[in-house]
C-alpha cells in the first residue's frame, strides 16, 4: 500500500512511513479522538433525510447479499476545516471501531466510502484483504460515477450509485478470472484421461481421415 500522507510505498508491518513519518499514532495526535462508526451507514451529524437513510441501507443490504464477505460502510461526515482527506480517511478506517480484532490485515475486506456533504469530497478506502484483488481503477470509476450526485447535494443517491457501480465492476472482475488463468471448464484432469482412451483416439483419427 501507499502512505496515505505522501504516497510513498509502505510496508504493512511498519508503524511509520519511512519518507514522511506518518503513522496512526501521529494521526491520533493530529486528529484527536475518532468518531465511532456504525457498520453499513454512519451519519452522526444527521445529514441524510429519513428516506435517504433507508435507501442507502437498502442498497447496502443488497450489496451485502451479493458479496457477503465484503462489508461496506458509508460515512457521511463533515471533516474539520483544513483536514487532509487521505490521512484522515485512513485514520478513521483504522480508528472508528469498524473492524474486530479478527479482521486485521489480510482478513480485512471492508470498504469505507466517505462523503463530506459540505465540501462534496468523496473518497473510499479498502481493507488490506481487498487491496491486491480490487484495482484502484475500479474504485476510481465507482467514485467518478457518484461524484456529480455528491456535488449536487444528492448524498444518498451518490452512495447508492457508488455501490451499484462497484457491484458491476466486481462482477466484471470475477468474470475475467477464467481468462487470466486460462481456465477451461472442459479441461479437467478426468477429461484429459478420457482423451488417452484408445477408443477415443481411434474416433479422433476417424474424423481426421474420412
Ligand atoms: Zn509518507
Amino acid at each position: 500500500m501507499l502512505c496515505p500522507a505522501c504516497e510513498h510505498p509502505l510496508e504493512e508491518s511498519t508503524a511509520a512511513c519511512a519518507k514522511c513519518g506518518f503513522s496512526l499514532s501521529q494521526a491520533d495526535a493530529q486528529f484527536g479522538s475518532a468518531l465511532q462508526a456504525q457498520p453499513r451507514l454512519t451519519d452522526l451529524q444527521g445529514h441524510l433525510s429519513k428516506s435517504g437513510r433507508s435507501s442507502v441501507l437498502k442498497a447496502t443490504l443488497e450489496f451485502e447479499q451479493r458479496f457477503p464477505t465484503i462489508p461496506i460502510t458509508t460515512l457521511i461526515h463533515v471533516a474539520p476545516e483544513g483536514t487532509p482527506y487521505r490521512p484522515y480517511l485512513f485514520w478513521l478506517f483504522n480508528r472508528s471501531g469498524l473492524h474486530t480484532a479478527l479482521e486485521k490485515a489480510g482478513a480485512n475486506r471492508h470498504i469505507l466510502l466517505w462523503i463530506d456533504p459540505d465540501s462534496c469530497h468523496l473518497s473510499a478506502i479498502l481493507g488490506y484483504g481487498l487491496e491486491p484483488l480490487v484495482p484502484d481503477s475500479l474504485i476510481q470509476v465507482s467514485l467518478a460515477a457518484a461524484r456529480q450526485l455528491a456535488h449536487s447535494g444528492q448524498t444518498a443517491q451518490a452512495a447508492i450509485t457508488f455501490m451499484r457501480q462497484l457491484d458491476l465492476g466486481l462482477v466484471n472482475l470475477q468474470s475475467q478470472l477464467p481468462e487470466i488463468f486460462g481456465w477451461s471448464p472442459e479441461g479437467t484432469w478426468s477429461a484429459l484421461e478420457d482423451e488417452m482412451d484408445p477408443q477415443e483416439m481411434d474416433r479422433a483419427d476417424g474424423i481426421l481421415s474420412y
